[in-house]
């Protein structure tokens, strides 16, 4: 144990709630460097965990720690992200109820890392029969299949995920994994066409380039470069020091066999990711019309022999268009630019939706066909919020959805405070909180949200445009405090507000987005001809993707950030049944480097994470609370009259004990099934003369 005065100057102090100077963000930080300093880089908030990445490996997640760390008691070791997933499993078993683990933090603070050491603690440690190891293995495999597809190189992070994902692991009453489900949100798919400077495309298609056999590289028509493919190079970093795409393919491969895709599937899906890539190598010429044609073309070629397409109505789809003119259907004719606009946003289009095909493929080896009751432990991984030099329509969902999940923690934190204390019927002493509830309205409010005004522009082609949509926002938004534009703003604010911009305050700090762009991402649109053209194909996962009808049925489908809304609301309904269960990773340094703590990088993170407001409601109430066997039995060889046996009830058992004792009347509550409380340091006292006697 971490208790002794002088381990703790050392290494700080392993729960924030026993901080003397609480309310101090410098002493939570001068914990925090104290800590991660001696490799100690995870510490709680009471239950919370927070986990700063030490960028190097610690060898702490061994068989071994898991054993540690199984079914012991959370606060009697070292804080660790197993006794985490260990206290969660155990309650789900004790209570039968459900429950998630949200992991937040920006992108490269290490939340992907951890969801895997969660999984890979209840892969390691729950029962299990020979049946169900194949179960096992496959939730644990489906993690590098998604990263492939999924994840990719950014700036901030060599193997950032651009997806989000929320992954339910269910149990039987046994407590032995027997099945699970993924949700993906969002995928980015503008990077499968565009990447910045340092950026890479998925995974995937460098993986492919460098670890397929020859013989299937063949088959593809692919050659071993990557600098052959613009899809590849746009970001001019396709080879990366941290990355083994060739071993890394061996992987998938692997991983794709044990998740029983077929070899059809398997031949089917690389078909389609090669095809991507052809895809972006159709060279468009203008002829004396200035208009788009194909001249000779390899790519066409390998296309049509890939999807099953004939090349002469692919040559068709992608220099044209249809369109209605007097009841009548007559073919246009693209210019360059805007054929090249087409073919990537069919491009986006495949690749997105052969992702969703795939977590729908991991989703059918997942499913527990035994029907009794079963309860899970969810766990949300999803990108964190981002800030960067240009703001997009990206970043836009990305931080409402951050702004969601904050309004979900205030929820849930003060909730299940409140209904606890109610229960136990004990007071509850309110503490002011930022709600961010203003925000998340500002932006999805019917009729009135930001959202809205986009969807609206969308729904006037040709007439509308980024900077109508400007315009809009700004009529409607004018005077909220949390929304400015370049006209809206103060003479010295404009300054600093481009004309195309508008600026969000976000709970977690100012973001500008940038105009450009809104309403085509929003839209998503693939011509109606081409995806006549796509559906042709005698690839069985592109009809899949491509059924005849839509699968919503509308004749306009729904905009990207109104699908987002949906979903975003669908995933806070599945968790608000839950009980939740934080996991706050932290940034060190921007530079990936082991060692290197940034104070004012990690004070702003503490700040937006919202850990001070938190810790502030753990300890505005009561700090700590036991139940009544469990308190006395820890601590009952404290007092001559409970020790060794306590023969009435334990809550009088326990009041015996904290009288012997010397507790004062405020600074504990007892309420019907625990013991309320209130400093940390009068529990921190108990526990040393714990360890001295
Ligand atoms: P996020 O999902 O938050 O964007 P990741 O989980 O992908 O971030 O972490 C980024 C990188 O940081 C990882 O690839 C790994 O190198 C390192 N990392 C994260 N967590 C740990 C950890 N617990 N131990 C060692 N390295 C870690
Ligand atoms: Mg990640």
């Amino acid at each position: 144990m971490e208790c002794s005065l002088t381990a703790r100057d050392r290494v700080g102090i392993q729960d924030f709630v026993l901080l003397d100077a609480y309310t101090s963000e410098t002493a939570f930080i001068d914990n925090l460097r104290k800590r991660f300093n001696e490799n100690l880089i995870y510490t709680y908030i009471g239950t919370l965990l927070v986990s700063v990445n030490p960028y190097k490996e610690l060898g702490i997640y061994t068989k071994k720690q898991m054993d540690i760390y199984m079914g012991v008691n959370f606060f009697e070791l070292p804080p660790h992200i197993f006794a985490l997933a260990d206290n969660v499993y155990r309650t789900m078993i004790s209570e039968t109820n459900n429950h998630f683990i949200l992991i937040s933090g920006e992108s490269g603070a290490g939340k992907t890392e951890a969801s895997k050491k969660v999984l890979q603690f209840y892969a390691g440690s729950c029962p299990s029969t020979r049946l169900l190891e194949g179960v096992r293995d496959r939730l644990l495999l489906s993690n590098p299949v998604l990263e492939a597809f999924g994840n990719a190189k950014t700036l901030k992070n060599d193997n950032s995920s651009r997806f989000g994902k929320y992954m339910d692991i269910q149990f039987d009453h046994q407590g032995a994994a027997v099945g699970g489900h993924i949700l993906s949100y969002l995928l980015e798919k503008s990077r499968v066409v565009h990447q910045n400077h340092g950026e890479r495309n998925f995974h995937i298609f460098y993986q492919l380039v460098e670890g397929g056999e020859d013989e299937l590289l063949r088959w593809l028509g692919l050659e071993r470069n990557c600098q052959n493919y613009r899809y590849l190079i746009q970001g001019e970093c396709a080879k990366v020091s941290s990355i083994n795409d060739k071993s890394d393919w061996k992987t998938v491969q692997k991983a794709l066999t044990i998740i029983e895709f077929s070899e059809k599937d398997i031949e089917h899906l690389f078909a389609i990711i090669a095809s991507v890539l052809h895809l972006g190598n159709v060279p468009f010429v203008a002829n004396a019309m200035s208009y788009a044609t194909i001249n000779s073309s390899v790519e066409i070629h390998w296309l049509s022999k890939l999807l099953g397409i004939p090349s002469n109505m692919l040559l068709e789809g992608l220099t044209h268009r249809k369109i209605e003119a007097k009841s009548e259907e007559v073919l246009s004719p693209f210019t360059v630019e805007h054929a090249k606009y087409a073919r990537n946003a069919l491009a986006k289009a495949i690749y997105g939706r052969t992702f969703s095909w795939l977590v729908n493929k991991i989703n059918e080896s997942l499913v527990n066909k035994d029907s009794t009751r079963k309860t899970v432990i969810g766990l949300l991984d999803i990108y964190g919020f981002e800030v960067f030099d240009v703001n997009s329509f990206e970043q836009f969902c990305i931080n409402y959805c951050n702004e969601k999940l904050q309004q979900l923690f205030i929820e849930l934190t003060l909730k299940s405070e409140q209904e606890e204390y109610e229960m136990e019927g004990i007071e509850w002493e309110a503490v002011p909180y930022f709600n961010n509830k203003i925000i998340c309205d500002l932006v999805e409010e019917k009729h009135r949200g930001i959202i809205s005004v986009l969807d609206e522009e969308c729904l006037r082609p040709g007439e509308a445009t980024d900077f109508t949509f400007l315009e809009k926002l700004e009529g409607k938004m004018s005077g909220h405090p949390h929304f400015l534009t370049h006209k809206l703003a103060d003479q010295k604010t404009r300054k600093t507000l481009g004309r195309g911009d508008f600026r969000l305050l976000h709970y977690a700090g100012e973001v500008t987005y940038s105009v450009v762009g809104f309403l085509d991402k929003n839209n998503d649109l693939l011509y109606r001809n081409i995806k006549e053209v796509i559906r042709q194909s005698k690839n069985t996962i592109i009809q899949h993707c491509f059924p005849a009808i839509e699968p919503d049925g509308k004749k306009r489908p729904e905009t990207v950030a109104t699908q987002f809304k949906t979903s975003l609301a669908g995933l806070t309904e599945i968790l608000m049944s839950k009980e939740p269960w934080y996991i706050r990773c932290l940034k060190p340094n921007l530079c990936k480097q082991p060692g290197l703590f940034d104070d004012v990088m990690v004070r702003h993170q503490v700040k937006y994470l919202g850990l001070m407001e938190h810790l502030r409601v753990r300890r505005a109430g009561f700090a700590y609370r036991r139940r009544y066997e469990v308190f006395l039995k820890r601590y009952k060889a404290l007092c001559p009259d409970t020790w060794p046996h306590w023969k009435g009830t334990p809550a009088e058992g326990v009041q015996r004990l904290i009288k012997h004792l010397g507790y004062k009347p405020d600074e504990y509550k007892m309420g019907r099934t625990k013991i309320f409380i209130r400093h940390p340091r009068t529990l921190f006292a108990t526990e040393d003369a714990f360890e001295v006697c």
